[in-house]
């Protein structure tokens, strides 16, 4: 019986949750654009904004976000780093990982991917390529199945 005030003994564990999350028709129609190639998002007719993944509704205004608009698959980087370690999720023969937000060209707002395409094993190199600003274009995965991991990774280009 623990002491008052003694603190409650614990172990360490790691809990895992798998779930099937029901992506309603707006997220199907994205994610079926991936299969597809296809970057998908969209308009509101209030304000006028372009949104990635696509909405049902702006968040900004609260109006159905109804006009589709396939996208660029080209950007900006917005920022980018670094991951050499690993974590939950993250082993290490996913490492080193280069993630990254890409303004998407006509697109507001920004869209997460990891860059790829050279030895980002070689920090210097990605310090010398990898830059807010540089420009990239997606490289699809081979086989896609409507998922994220449909854009294998997002190509620097020069
Ligand atoms: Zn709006």
């Amino acid at each position: 019986m623990a002491e008052k005030n003694e603190k409650p003994r614990t172990i360490h564990t790691v809990l895992r949750v798998p779930f099937e999350m029901a992506l309603g028709p707006t997220w199907t129609r994205f994610f079926e654009g991936l299969r597809e190639k296809k970057i998908l998002g969209t308009k509101c007719k209030e304000c006028g904004r372009i949104l990635v993944p696509a909405r049902p509704f702006c968040p900004r205004c609260f109006e159905p976000m109804e006009e589709w608009v396939e996208v660029a698959q080209e950007g900006t980087i917005i920022t980018w780093s670094y991951v050499n370690y690993t974590y939950f999720g993250v082993t290490a023969d996913m490492i080193p990982i280069v993630p990254t937000r890409i303004k998407l060209d006509g697109v507001d707002g920004g869209w997460g991917g990891r860059i790829g395409g050279f030895d980002i094993k070689d920090f210097d190199l990605v310090n010398k390529k990898v830059k807010v600003g540089a420009r990239v274009k997606a490289v699809w995965s081979g086989e896609r199945h409507g998922h994220l991991r449909d854009i294998e990774y997002w190509e620097i280009i020069e």
